[in-house]
């Protein structure tokens, strides 16, 4: 059978969710002639919202079985090319070959990177908790520190960036180094954050509990400051002001996968793809955008997604549905998500859980971590690989937060 095909790059949140709402809109409209294919170097959801916990060792989903009992094609490889007009995907395949896929509809679900400015000498001397692979070096450095002798550098770690990423990974450290250094250890945790007040871009309200949890905490915040260099043993600020820390981490900035770049069209400030409601990237006729890589309106309020897994899921949802339907021409679904929550992990002082744009505080301390718990190690795992179950979950009307 000469099949058409919906061909997805990349197996995150937006991927894995389009995929199956994909196949879903397909087994609805009872289509064997209409291929779901998905390229991404690794058959896995890589779970990273949960890269800043100590523990990262039950972050990596694999999806093989879950493809296998719905349907979708698998191809290991990683994009290196997108031809609009030739509706062509070129990539390089596990042995390390250039090869090429073709589409009939294309969702770019590539993801983001966390951005480190090759401005800043020394850059490289910084950790990061933005992959698995970094996570885990950043872990074993951590284990590492054991071995060197009591000094303030070894006992200092100095977070740059004050936000969502900063936060959970500067409150979770006290932990962490105790853990490796002992409970006497003279720990230092700094948060370097150009914001004036310490969470100022979170609102008011979750500001000043993120501001108590780092108090408790002993997390002390450099605020109004800019790191201009990093070294194996520290960082200097913009004001000249030099912070020795063995260990740096980097939480600042993040970045839509360079795939975008690939594809003619607007982007914003982190380089996602400005799409219409139904997920397709503006001023093209083949080609939708998901998750990290879609600037998405979720309202007609003026709200858009923003990089979270919590939107990733939604817009998975109704990329692969809408890419679906514009290939059989059905009705598509509109992208709509306007309820917005966070949940915050604060460390061994809780989490905090608000709901709305304007971040209004419901939960906090054991409450808001219980909820935090069960959002990292059940809600935004894969479904279960059963053919029925799966695609019943990639219903894009399910709302991912009720
Ligand atoms: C430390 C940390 C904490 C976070 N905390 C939260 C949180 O509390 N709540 C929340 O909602 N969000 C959180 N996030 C954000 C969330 O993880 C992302 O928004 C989400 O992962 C985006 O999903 P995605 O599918 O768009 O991209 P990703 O999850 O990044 O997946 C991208 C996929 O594309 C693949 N890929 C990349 N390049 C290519 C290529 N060239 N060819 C083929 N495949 C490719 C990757 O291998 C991967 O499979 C956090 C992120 C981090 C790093």
């Amino acid at each position: 059978m000469n099949q058409q095909q919906i061909l997805i790059i990349g197996a995150g949140f937006g991927g894995l969710w389009s995929a199956l709402s994909a196949v879903r809109l397909l087994d609805q409209h009872q289509r064997l002639d209409v291929a779901v294919t998905v390229l991404a170097p690794q058959a896995e959801l890589r779970v990273r919202p949960r890269f800043y916990e100590s523990d990262i060792s039950t972050t990596v989903a694999p999806l093989g079985e879950l493809f296998d009992a719905v349907g979708v094609n698998f191809i290991q490889g990683s994009a290196t090319g997108i031809d609009a007009d030739g509706k062509r995907v070129s990539y390089r395949d596990a042995h390390g070959e250039q090869r090429e896929l073709s589409f009939d509809r294309l969702i770019l679900a590539a993801g983001s990177h966390v951005a480190r400015p090759a401005a800043v000498p020394g850059i490289a001397h910084a950790f990061d908790v933005d992959s698995y692979e970094s996570a885990k070096k950043l872990g074993d450095h951590l284990q590492d520190l054991r071995a060197l002798p009591d000094s303030p550098e070894r006992n200092t770690v100095v977070v740059v960036g004050g936000g969502f990423t900063g936060i959970e990974t500067a409150t979770e450290m006290p932990a962490r180094l105790r853990e490796v250094l002992g409970e006497r250890a003279d720990i230092r945790v700094v948060v370097v954050d150009s914001g004036a007040a310490v969470g100022a871009a979170m609102g008011e309200a979750m500001a000043e509990v993120i501001s108590q949890a780092s108090d408790e905490l002993g997390v002390t915040w450099r605020l109004g400051s800019a790191v201009q260099s990093v070294d194996a043993n520290g960082v200097v600020l913009a004001d000249g002001e030099r912070i020795d820390a063995r260990t740096v981490v980097w939480a600042v900035g993040v970045k839509a996968s360079a795939l975008t770049e690939q594809v003619a069209g607007e982007r914003d400030r982190q380089g996602r793809l400005h799409v219409d409601r139904t997920l397709k990237v503006l001023g093209q006729e083949s080609i939708f955008a998901t998750g990290d890589t879609a600037y998405a309106a979720t309202d007609d309020l003026g709200n858009h997604a923003l990089m979270t897994c919590q939107h990733a899921i939604a817009l998975g949802r109704s990329a692969g549905n809408n890419a679906a339907a514009d290939l059989l021409g059905v009705a598509p679904i509109p992208y709509s998500q306007p309820k917005y929550v966070t949940c915050l992990d604060l460390g061994a002082w809780g989490a905090v859980y608000t709901e709305g744009w304007e971040r209004k505080v419901v939960l906090t301390r054991a409450e808001g971590k219980e909820l935090k718990t069960q959002i990292n190690t059940q809600w935004i795992y894969p479904p279960v690989a059963v053919r029925e179950t799966a695609l019943a979950a990639a219903d894009p009307l399910i709302p991912v937060v009720a």
